[in-house]
């Protein structure tokens, strides 16, 4: 990579007063020099970095401290205060190695400065004895103990009497980075290692910004951006670092998916005809009118559909919000223009749902519904195959597996991924590409129940369009959501003969996290309690994972009409099962599930107009901090948008979504609950960016390098441009 020239350097926003000239260095180095081969590092230690994530001098450079602690203050001994963390300096007045009773070597050293003495033990370095020696100046950094006389154990240290100074400097009387560690690697070792490092390089690293977009967004060059964040010599300098390297992060992965969809815009799409009568008798059939909000989506999907390039679009909205009628509508009009559409279910209950929805608005137009399920028989399963390679108009429902390789489309042009997080941005763009027709791309239309903060709806589907139904249908009731500890069940039981009594349904959820035999089993016991006890008669069914599709779909389908009138579960049913009867959800170690999950849960009920109620089972002394914190907010919170943010607060980004997902692990500086600013302001520069610099040429080489280097390999992103 070549430096680009930027020999006036913008003044940087925080004081920052340069460090000393970095001294030569014989050979050359880059960023792309692996640690290994430099000095310092051997073979043993480059694997341990390696699992800090640091492969070459650049990742060195770009390892964030964990936290700092500031160790500029050296406080006379006479002045330490008892239990707080200091840094303190003075003469080794004693030096002396022994063993405690439990036999574990240690060091011990006393120090005084004419204000007062303070003992020091390092327990497992007796060989620190050799270092102390009396009479030397030494600094150390720790906690001092709570009770007289002072004392430190383990504290940090640093010789001042080695007569040079380069020797100090680096682990006290400054602001010391805490780096994350990995066994076989230590503190003090990472921290020099990378302080001389910082010194060394950092000035020669290539800024890829240009001085406008650091301008503009008051960011510090590169090289200062790096110092601060392993030499602060202020409490605001390591911050303001940090937000530079954060913002990069951002703005890459920003013009990263930017691109992708610019290149996609031109691409070649269907343009789709405007609704035609029949999508119009549809709708008039609908035993209720769409909401302003889901007239609103319905426009906006309409609109992308009739142009020559292909949809992506993300549908959002709080559960039960009615997205699936939307999308229901948009798939008729791509099936009334005489193509194929597919939409596809995160589950086979939730399939053929879609399916039994699908039939009840399609088939009395005379529009078959092909449902591909997973247990078919073979010969009806030959059949839909067949019928799906033809180039007959229809609509496939199915599972992800409707994109299987043995299902070929003969004229697909449209797509529904009811997703629940489960694609990344990569598969996204597979999926178009697999569903396109004689090299048209299909429209693809995202369906998330999961309402997503916004910060995570950046990174995640940075690459779509959003329409967002922030409207529930008329006459819905909040669902009630009460804790309930194992001691208070009565209530539940009271409260679900009433109900069930009135002819109205429950859901009973016993979470299961693998599908293992043992959690099964306790559904199972669960169910058979209900059945011998006094709500039998009410009618209880059991659905889970293990069972075949058919039972399952039996067991619903009685649900659903009433025959059994107490569902229990495990989480099968968290996917959007809709039962508009179902009244009351009681979820059993609620402990267990997150916050989006509970939401999506309690979704289940009030999606009629009697009021329904959410029992969380969780015993109050049983659970950790962590758990109690959410279920508090569960019960406290009704919003989803709410939730979300709160669930990534609690949990964190990589934890979020229960699985990892691809761009989320992209990010170590940037932080994704607390940085969203950051992130839109790097959002806005991206998209500046490519307004005026669409290949990302001239100036922009660096950053499409930068970019190129940093991502596309990582997200799998398609080299566009
Ligand atoms: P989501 O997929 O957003 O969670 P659904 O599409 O499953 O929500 O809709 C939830 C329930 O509300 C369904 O029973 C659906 O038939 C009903 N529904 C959808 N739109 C309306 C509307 N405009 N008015 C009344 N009920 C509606
Ligand atoms: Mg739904």
């Amino acid at each position: 990579m070549k430096a680009p020239d930027y020999t006036e350097l913008t003044p940087p926003r925080q004081a920052f007063s340069p460090l000393p000239d970095p001294a030569p260095r014989p050979s050359r180095v880059t960023l792309q020099t692996p640690v290994r081969s430099f000095k310092g590092i051997g073979e043993s230690r480059a694997r341990c970095l390696e699992r800090l994530g640091v492969r070459t001098i650049g990742d060195a450079l770009l390892l964030p401290p964990r936290r700092y602690e500031d160790r500029r203050e050296l406080l006379p001994i006479g002045r330490l205060r008892l239990g707080e963390f200091q840094t303190v300096a003075g003469r080794v007045k004693a030096v002396g190695t022994g063993r405690t009773r439990r036999g574990i070597p240690y060091c011990e050293a006393m120090l005084e400065d004419g204000t007062g003495t303070l003992l020091a033990r390092w327990y497992r370095q007796p060989y620190l004895a050799r270092t102390f020696r009396r009479g030397l100046r030494v600094i150390l950094a720790g906690r001092v103990s709570p009770y007289p006389p002072r004392e430190m154990m383990n504290p940090e240290h640093e010789i001042l009497d080695t007569g040079d100074p380069a020797e100090t400097g680096y682990h006290t009387g400054r602001i010391v980075p805490i780096y994350p560690l990995t066994a076989g690697l230590g503190q003090r070792f990472l921290r020099r290692w990378l302080a001389d490092l910082t010194r060394e390089l950092a000035g020669e690293i290539p800024d890829p910004l240009p001085p406008s977009v650091r301008d503009r967004q008051q960011l510090l060059p590169l090289p200062q951006a790096i110092r601060n964040l392993h030499l602060p010599e202020e409490p605001g300098h390591a911050a303001a670092g940090r937000r530079r390297l954060a913002f990069d992060e951002f703005f890459l992965f920003s013009l990263a998916i930017l691109r992708q969809r610019a290149a996609r815009s031109k691409a070649a799409g269907i343009a789709f005809e405007a609704p035609t009568g029949l999508v119009e008798r549809a709708r008039a059939r609908l035993p209720f009118a769409l909401t302003a909000a889901q007239e609103r989506a319905l426009a906006a999907i309409w609109n992308d559909m009739r142009l020559p390039t292909p949809m992506q679009r993300l549908l959002q909205g709080e559960v039960g919000s009615g997205k699936t009628i939307v999308a229901l509508l948009a798939a008729l009009t791509a099936v009334a223009n005489g193509y194929q559409a597919a939409i596809m279910a995160p589950t086979e209950i939730l399939a053929a749902q879609h399916a039994e929805r699908a039939r009840t608005v399609a088939e009395p137009l005379g529009i078959p519904v092909v449902h591909l399920a997973g247990g078919m028989a073979a010969p009806s399963r030959r059949e839909a195959l067949t019928r799906l390679g033809g180039t007959s108009a229809c609509l496939a429902v199915g599972t992800h597996a409707l994109l299987q390789a043995d299902v070929h489309f003969g004229r697909l042009g449209f797509v529904v991924v009811d997703e629940q997080h489960r694609f990344g941005v990569l598969q996204r763009a597979d999926l178009q590409r697999k569903a396109g027709h004689s090299d048209l791309l299909a429209d693809v239309l995202v369906m998330t129940a999961t309402p997503i903060p916004r910060s995570l709806a950046l990174v995640l589907y940075g690459d779509l369009d959003l329409t967002v139904i922030d409207q529930l249908p008329p006459g819905r009731q909040p669902v009630t959501t009460i804790w309930i500890d194992d001691a208070e069940r009565t209530r539940i039981e009271t409260e679900l003969r009433v109900r069930l009594g009135r002819g109205e349904r429950a859901y009973v959820v016993c979470p299961v996290v693998e599908e293992s035999a043992a959690e099964l089993k306790a559904a199972v016991q669960t169910a058979e309690a209900y059945r011998r006890g006094p709500l039998g008669g009410f009618g209880v069914g059991l659905v889970h994972g293990r069972l075949r599709g058919a039972e399952k779909a039996e067991t619903i389908a009685a649900f659903r009409e009433g025959r059994i009138r107490l569902l229990v579960a495990t989480t099968v049913v968290e996917v959007g099962v809709d039962v508009p009867e179902a009244t009351v959800i009681v979820i059993e170690h609620a402990d267990r599930l997150g916050l989006a999950q509970l939401h999506q849960l309690r979704g289940r009920v009030g999606r009629a107009d009697q009021a329904a109620m959410c029992f969380v089972v969780a015993d109050r002394t049983e659970i950790t901090e962590e758990a109690r914190a959410r279920l508090e907010t569960l019960v406290r919170e009704r919003d989803g948008f709410a939730l979300a943010e709160a669930d990534l607060r609690l949990r964190g980004p990589g934890e979020f979504f229960g699985t990892r997902q691809s761009g989320l692990e992209g990010f170590s500086l940037g932080d994704l609950t607390a940085d969203l600013r950051i992130l839109e302001g790097a959002r806005a520069e991206a998209l500046a960016t490519l307004e005026q610099a669409p290949a990302l040429d001239g100036a922009w080489e660096p950053v499409r390098m930068a970019m190129e280097a940093r991502w596309v390999s990582r997200l799998g992103l398609a080299q566009v441009g």
